[in-house]
């Protein structure tokens, strides 16, 4: 890939390891980064004109695939009539009504242009409406680059082997209280014992690699926070728009207190948002006395966007993703078995991972326990064989409306050999 090395050189020049985020650096897996040209469907093209079957769709914004032309559309017009005001639009009015409406739980909605954003506005809301300091986060959780969340974190500091950064203070630190996943008797003992402001959770764990909840474990989340006086923060920032309609908190039946939302509400520009029920939300500035803002905060064109994505959104397209998940995911596991390859194959609708395990992944104790050379080893043959998967254990495949059958196919069957390359 003579042209990806070029600009790698270029990019170790002008920008720390060369990327602009950690995993796009591809270490985890042992090797170079790809430079991407173009993108259209599922499909990618490389710097060095090599095409790929894209299963990581820019880590979870496009469920309907690289530059889908009704949301190219939507971006051209709305860029037309000017890309930012730093005033209100009817876009952000729009967007809003069809996200409230996808959510319960949700009455108000604060639109900032990051996941990370939203999460510390939402813990700075939870701070001020409980009067309490302390935020129970789950180990291996991801909530976006926040000081005091980084301690534990799945995700690229997963993949780097960071178990906090140096620069986050003792003070932010120590107001995080870090519990097991899918560990009920670790959570009940911590949240007996802290006076809490948020309980935060990925409602379906995807920054550890995807390890679902186990059953009831969502509901003992909402009983214990209640208990406790918390605030149930979900960070939909993955799961939202994509498990369900109305996220993790539709398919599984649980209301949260406030929803993180990221990714696919931007359909792949930089839009992201939180909300919750009114008189929780209405602490916020201007209404009240929680500051938040942000200069391109519902910009005008991320929100076209998102609109224009979440439209496109209906009941057939959630079963045509579940089925292309289940299909994915089955196909991956025969793979494995046809190889002699014993690997669990975790899911949930749009999310997979094939973890280099022995036994079911519960928690981040058993991602972290994975056998990582040979998934690096096995990323590298796939994408030997034009397929594009995550260049990390703790990272989903990213299943979308965009994928074929044929793409299914042809994904399975490179894994087949990219199983039978590393054996
Ligand atoms: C990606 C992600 C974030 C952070 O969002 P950014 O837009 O990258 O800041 C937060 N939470 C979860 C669950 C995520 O996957």
């Amino acid at each position: 890939m003579p042209r990806s090395a070029e600009l790698y050189e270029r990019a170790l020049g002008l920008l720390p390891g060369g990327v602009n985020s950690p995993v796009r650096a591809m270490r985890a897996i042992g090797r170079d980064p790809i430079f991407i040209a173009g993108g259209e469907g599922a499909r990618i093209r490389d710097a060095d004109g090599n095409e790929y079957i894209d299963w990581v769709g820019s880590w979870g914004p496009l469920i309907l695939g690289h530059a889908h032309p009704t949301v190219i559309e939507a971006v051209i017009d709305a860029a037309r009539r000017g890309t930012t005001f730093g005033a209100p639009t009817e876009l952000e009015l729009a967007l809003a009504a069809e996200v409230t409406e996808r959510f319960d739980s949700i009455e108000l909605l604060r639109m900032t242009s990051s996941g990370t954003e939203a999460t510390i506005s939402a813990i700075r809301l939870a701070r001020a409406v409980t009067g309490r300091e302390r935020v129970l986060k789950f180990a291996g959780a991801y909530h976006g680059h926040v000081d005091g969340l980084l301690a534990q974190a799945g995700s690229g500091l997963a993949t780097q082997a960071i178990p906090a950064s140096p620069g986050v203070t003792e003070a932010a630190a120590a107001a995080t209280v870090i519990v097991p996943w899918n560990d009920p008797e670790a959570l009940t003992a911590a949240t007996d014992r802290h006076e809490l402001a948020a309980i935060l959770v990925e409602p379906v764990p995807a920054n550890m690699g995807v390890v679902p909840p186990a059953r009831g474990f969502l509901a003992l989340l909402r009983e214990r926070a209640d208990q406790n006086g918390a605030l149930l923060v979900f960070d939909e920032v993955i799961t939202g728009f994509r498990v369900a309609r109305g996220g993790a908190q539709q398919r599984f039946g649980v209301c949260a207190d406030l929803t993180l939302l990221g990714k696919i509400v931007g359909g792949g520009l930089p839009a992201a948002g939180f909300g919750g029920r009114r008189a929780l939300m209405e602490r916020i500035a201007p209404a009240g006395d929680v500051y938040q803002a942000g200069t391109l905060s519902g910009n005008p064109v991320a929100m076209a966007a998102g609109l224009s994505t979440l439209r496109l959104l209906d009941d057939d397209a959630y079963l045509q993703l579940e089925r292309t998940t289940n299909a994915l995911a089955g196909g991956l596991r025969a793979a494995a078995a046809g190889a002699g390859r014993l690997v669990q194959v975790q899911s949930a609708p749009g999310l997979v991972t094939v973890f280099f395990a022995e036994a079911p992944v519960r928690d981040y104790a058993g991602a972290a326990a994975c056998d990582l050379d040979a998934y690096g080893a096995w990323c590298r043959a796939l994408l030997a064989r034009g397929v594009y998967p995550p260049a990390s254990q703790f990272e989903a495949w990213f299943p979308s409306l965009a994928h074929t059958d044929a793409d299914v196919g042809r994904t399975v069957d490179a894994a087949g050999a990219a199983f039978e390359a590393i054996a």
